[in-house]
């Protein structure tokens, strides 16, 4: 089939039908009230706390400043351990809060951060580690507490691809010290932009509520140099809204993965990744690896060949976030350290996977994937 009529891009954002939110919105205009902890964003709170089942959670105008926020919570400083597959933001997090950031290779299955390889990283400086739930697969976090515990460092996880992902039926959320997700406009949930940082008592709720509303604790009481980092009524309407429809569109991601899986299976040299026994999947992207030897093209042509019929994978993640100009001079992003995420940052697309893809289009892009 011919797609080459329409752009088909990564992901498209998940609306709801446009009629649905004029009544949230006359509400906002009756009241007057647009931020500031308002009707809408108090409804959210409660909500998304039952739904993701999770005792706290505090919402946050993006997920980058949630994860700023969450390490200033925690008063991280020194050395943060993390990984250099993921997003920029993660590492972005620590450079704001001049916290210097130490890579550690990720796990080959997953691609998470690889428990076996933190231990060398610690140093005396060392406060924290700071893993990513990547494609909202779960990290090795029995692994990741035990060394936590034993050398007295929190853990926060970066938990923007993760929506409703639990294992062995608990929320992955309510692991680690702290967990920060991300509602941005592609992620599986969104409320245009939007974050959240997820936490366990309510002591840590009211310090995050206070730093994320300037460190006020009271009207005429300034307890941290806090931030602007509050989520207004409008994204809080459209998190209620979009809240009603995510079982179904997570439904809809599983099938498309479902489909992809069946249709690319037995390629030589292509590879994806399988369902973890005992997790619920959010099933947020759906990467592919190509083994330029085995497939006989490299991931970029690949890439260039799928564009060419409008079809806009993405290659997350390269480069490495270790790779950029701002990292690379650190001793932990030197090549050689980093060698399983060197080798997947150039194997891996990720194909479009959003709750209206058709199936038609589904079919035409793995049929321009078998060779
Ligand atoms: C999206 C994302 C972020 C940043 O979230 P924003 O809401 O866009 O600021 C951070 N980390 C990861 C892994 C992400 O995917």
């Amino acid at each position: 089939m011919d797609t080459s009529d329409k752009n088909i891009f990564v992901t498209q954002p998940l609306l709801p039908p446009l009629e649905e939110f004029i009544p949230y919105l006359e509400k906002i205009w009756n009241n007057k009230i647009l931020t500031n902890n308002g009707p809408f964003h108090q409804q959210l709170e409660a909500e998304l706390s039952k739904y993701l089942g999770v005792k706290y959670i505090s919402l946050f105008c993006n997920g980058t400043i949630a994860l700023i926020t969450a390490l200033q919570a925690l008063r991280i400083t020194g050395e943060v351990i993390t990984t250099p597959y993921s997003f920029v933001a993660s590492t972005h997090a620590l450079w704001w809060n001049n916290i210097k950031p130490v890579f550690v290779d990720i796990e080959p299955d997953f691609f998470t951060l690889d428990p076996a390889k933190i231990e060398a990283a610690i140093t005396p400086n060392t406060t924290a580690i700071l893993p990513v739930h990547v494609y909202g697969n779960p990290c090795k976090m029995e692994e990741i507490h035990k060394i936590a515990d034993t050398y007295g460092l929190k853990v926060i996880y970066d938990a923007c691809h993760t929506f409703g992902v639990t294992q062995d039926d608990l929320p992955v959320l309510n692991f680690g010290d702290l967990s920060v997700m991300s509602f941005h406009a592609t992620k599986v949930y969104n409320t245009f932009e939007g974050g959240a940082i997820v936490c366990h008592d309510q002591n840590m709720k009211k310090r995050i509520d206070n730093l994320k509303n300037f460190g006020f604790a009271g009207e005429t009481t300034v307890v941290a140099p806090g931030i602007n980092a509050k989520m207004n009524e409008v994204q809080s309407a459209m998190g209620l809204l979009q809240l009603k429809t995510i079982d179904i569109a997570i439904g809809k991601r599983k099938r498309i993965a479902e489909q992809y899986r069946n249709k690319l299976q037995g390629i030589e040299g292509l590879k994806f990744l399988d369902d973890i026994k005992g997790v619920k999947h959010c099933y947020s992207y759906f990467p592919i690896l190509i083994d330029k030897e085995k497939y006989g093209k490299t991931r970029d042509q690949v890439y260039d060949e799928l564009k060419k019929q409008n079809i806009f994978g993405r290659r997350y993640f390269y480069p490495l976030i270790s790779q950029f100009p701002t990292y690379r001079g650190l001793e932990s992003a030197k090549p050689g350290n980093l060698t399983i995420a060197e080798k997947i940052t150039e194997e891996v697309i990720c194909l479009p996977i959003y709750p209206d893809l058709d199936k038609i289009t589904i079919t035409a892009i793995c049929n321009l994937l078998v060779k």
